[in-house]
């Protein structure tokens, strides 16, 4: 009965949820602090106390009909042009409220572009590994999703490979730094050969390429990490963004999309995306969420980001003495760890000691498994006496 495209999807569908249900599952049966699930990127932290005083006030202070109400498909403009501002003060750019459009999250974000922009037929490019979810994205425009193989030494991109898989019919390049699932963040002289390159593909085939930065994680980069602001770099950007990991509102489906003056059609883009988000059946983005957004565009986060950073320092280190390899994350909470058998077998074997993660496969590059670390602190210290007894299973020590 359902399409043949949703049977195709349906039988790919996520791996990672299917880990979370096992996770509750687990759970039911041996009790939440005996289970080790490291399967999803939901926040652990909470929201911080300013989103919530915020919703307070807003369902206060706002006149109801307002609040609740229809607004333009592309959001509040107050609560656009506080994002706009806030972008200006952190990054040097020059952007009004015209150039947010708010979205349902980063997906919702990804989908409306991709409507806006992409024929069926299109390339979009990304590099491996990558978010899984991107492949669903691409078929839903019946775009051909092509991946650049992984450098798993660095885990940065491969920019020669990169340029030769540029054809004339690549539409879009996504990508996600800091990195999900390898919380690898791209320096600002890889940006900048990357402009380079689109740059000069652009002029060689006369097209336009959209580099469509996806970062949920911005904000999440530790040691003191630089993440460039990609309009910066290539006039063709459009930046996701998402409140789900850096305020810990997954649930709540709010993020936004930056499309540049800059960007070649802007402002045929732009109403493409306005129409693309009322005929996706999102109309707009949820209304209470957007006005609680444009008071906290300048919340200070460090407590949530000190909570992911302790995290990560016990787990990477952890897990290094026990003979574990893993590339040292800078950013998001995920760490991508080499796994000395395949690595589906991995997280079947990790299951017998209750720790779920995620295989690399799902995003493109076996041989690996994702931890995502956003989980308390004490699961994770309760978590490294079995990984060690799945070590010496594996003969790591
Ligand atoms: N992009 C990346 C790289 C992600 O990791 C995620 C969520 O985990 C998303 C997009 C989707 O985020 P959202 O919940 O804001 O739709």
């Amino acid at each position: 009965m359902i399409s043949d495209k949703m049977t195709d999807l349906v039988n790919n569908s996520s791996v990672i949820r299917a880990m979370f249900e096992e996770g509750k599952r687990l759970a039911g049966i041996y009790g939440a602090e005996n289970v080790y699930d490291f399967s999803l990127g939901n926040p652990n932290v909470p929201a911080p106390k300013a989103v919530e005083d915020a919703v307070r006030e807003v369902l206060e202070e706002e006149k109801s009909t307002v609040l609740h109400g229809y607004m333009s498909n592309s959001g509040f403009e107050d609560v656009r042009a506080a994002i706009a501002a806030s972008l200006n003060r952190r990054f040097e750019t020059a952007f009004d409220w015209s150039n947010i459009i708010m979205t349902v999250g980063a997906a919702g974000g990804i989908n409306v572009l991709f409507k806006a922009v992409v024929n069926a037929g299109d390339e979009i490019i990304t590099f491996a590994p990558y978010f899984g979810e991107y492949r669903a994205y691409a078929a839903n425009v019946d775009a051909k999703l092509v991946v650049v193989s992984p450098d798993t030494s660095s885990f940065q991109p491969k920019l020669e490979e990169f340029e030769r898989l540029i054809t004339p019919r690549t539409k879009a390049v996504i990508v996600n730094t800091p990195n999900n699932p390898t919380g690898v963040v791209y320096s600002e002289e890889t940006i900048a050969k990357m402009a380079e390159i689109l740059e000069r593909k652009q002029k060689e085939y006369g097209t336009v390429i959209i580099l469509f930065s996806d970062e949920p994680y911005r904000e999440l980069a530790y040691d003191k990490t630089e993440v460039p602001y990609l309009t910066k770099y290539y006039a063709n950007t459009v930046v996701g963004y998402s409140y789900s990991k850096s305020l810990s509102l997954p649930g709540e489906r709010i993020g936004y999309l930056v499309i540049p003056d800059e960007l070649d059609d802007s402002e045929t883009i732009k109403t493409a995306c306005n129409v693309a988000t009322r005929i996706l059946g999102f109309v707009n983005a949820p209304s209470l969420m957007q006005k609680v957004i444009g008071r906290c565009v300048d919340v200070d986060i460090s407590d949530n980001t000190e909570a992911y950073n302790r995290n990560r320092e016990t787990l990477y280190s952890g897990l290094k003495e026990l003979g574990f390899e893993c590339v040292p994350p800078k950013g998001a909470f995920y760490l991508f760890v080499k796994t000395p058998i395949d690595d589906r077998e991995f997280c079947e074997r990790a299951k017998k000691y209750n720790i779920l993660v995620v295989p690399g496969s799902t995003f493109g590059c076996g041989g690996f498994v994702r931890i995502a670390y956003c989980v308390s602190h004490d699961t994770i210290v309760n978590s490294l006496p079995k990984f060690k007894e799945l070590a010496a299973e594996l003969g790591l020590i």
